[in-house]
């Protein structure tokens, strides 16, 4: 089945017990027995809901592994894939990290003995650098946020090849339809869900997905055991949102594209970050193993001014201000003061986030709405 097939087909049959098209929401918690320990094979809603299964075969499908797992949020996802590792293990993470997934990696884990490492992956040596004895897990996002760097997927995993590494890549800002890590050699993909999957910024939602069988019975223990599973409107949510996964970015990419090209050509405007560019020092990777480049933008101000970036904010129209990325609807974002304030500005400097850097999720408007919009706001600077 080819991707546009995927998204609709895989996983999803007419409900058996009725024929309904679209998949019912089981809102139950439990499931009647015939007999004692003689089921339909659903037991308890934790353990299995219907509406779930049919998400999780879904993802699994888009993604091209064997098994999906869906957890209440992504960095619910998250804990259960760190859970795979004892204290001591060690793990070696991107150091343009989403600030969740770091806090979780530092304030969290950190406290039960993981070891974490963070380096910049623009370069697979600092990988090789960084592996020891205790390496047990590398954690790639790609592409990040908000800096927009690329990752080399296969290069990272021919780092970890041989050595009972596990890598993860956190697919959040890419989307399956995209690029597959599995295929690249990964060994698990994690999904904000909440993001490009469900689409509409109606819902927050985690997902797993893996190609190894004994780590697939490893986590669907822990994701049992621990409990932090969604419910199943929020499941359907998802999978609706899934079906026009593939409309939603191939709109919102080509977009992204022209937003890019109106931006680096206006004179207000810095530095434009968008791996669509050939001068993006890993444009070539991104042509590698992304189908398009994305529909998130970064731009600074010539002028780098937080004053300055802080009106470009109030005064789009279009563009909502606003956390979060992948929705239908356009947002705009300024890191600086908002997802990244946390991070002490001379960090910040240090990887180019700029005080007046201005984050961008492209929706799928049209765009020339949205250039105008982008227009009036930067035009009395
Ligand atoms: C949002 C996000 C997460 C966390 O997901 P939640 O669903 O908000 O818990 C993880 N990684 C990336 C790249 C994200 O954008």
């Amino acid at each position: 089945m080819k991707f546009a097939t995927k998204v609709i087909h895989a996983g999803i049959l007419p409900d058996p017990a009725t024929g309904a098209v679209m998949t019912p929401i089981y809102q139950t918690s439990t499931y009647a027995q015939e007999a004692p320990g003689k089921h339909k094979g659903y037991e308890y809603a934790r353990t299995q809901n219907p509406t779930r299964t049919v998400l999780e075969e879904n993802l699994a499908a888009l993604e091209n592994g064997i098994r999906a797992f869906c957890f209440g949020s992504g960095l619910a996802a998250m804990d259960a894939i760190i859970r795979l590792l004892e204290p001591g293990d060690e793990v070696i993470l991107s150091n343009d990290l989403y600030g969740g997934s770091y806090r979780q990696m530092v304030k969290v884990h950190a406290r039960y003995g993981v070891v974490s490492h963070f380096v910049d992956m623009q370069d697979p040596k600092n990988v090789a650098a960084a592996i020891n004895d205790q390496t047990k897990l590398i954690w790639i996002e790609t592409p990040t946020n908000p800096m927009l760097q690329i990752v080399d997927i296969e290069a990272v995993c021919q780092q970890a090849a041989g050595k009972n590494i596990l890598v993860c890549v956190d697919n959040t800002f890419a989307s399956p339809y995209l690029q597959t890590p599995l295929d690249l050699g990964a060994d698990l993909v994690l999904h904000s869900a909440t993001k490009y999957l469900g689409g509409h910024s109606d819902v927050v939602l985690g997902a797993v997905i893996v190609k190894d069988t004994a780590i697939a019975e490893k986590l669907a223990f822990l994701q049992n055991a621990i409990g932090a599973v969604p419910g199943p409107q929020d499941c359907f949510l998802v999978l609706r949102g899934i079906k026009t996964l593939h409309l939603r970015v191939e709109r919102a990419c080509k977009n992204a594209r022209k937003v890019a090209k109106f931006l680096n050509s206006h004179p207000k405007v810095g530095k434009v970050n968008y791996p669509g560019f050939k001068e993006h020092p890993q444009h070539k990777i991104a042509k590698k193993q992304m189908r398009d480049y994305g529909a998130m933008v970064s731009f600074d101000l010539l002028k780098d001014s937080f004053d300055d970036a802080v009106k470009v904010l109030s005064n789009t129209q279009l563009f909502t201000l606003a956390e979060s990325l992948g929705g239908v609807e356009s947002l705009i974002g300024h890191p600086a003061s908002m997802t990244h304030a946390s991070i002490p500005r001379k960090e910040r400097l240090k990887v180019g986030l700029t005080d007046s850097l201005i984050r961008l999720s492209v929706g799928v408007e049209d765009v020339d709405d949205l250039i105008d919009d982008l227009e009036q706001a930067l035009v009395n600077l």
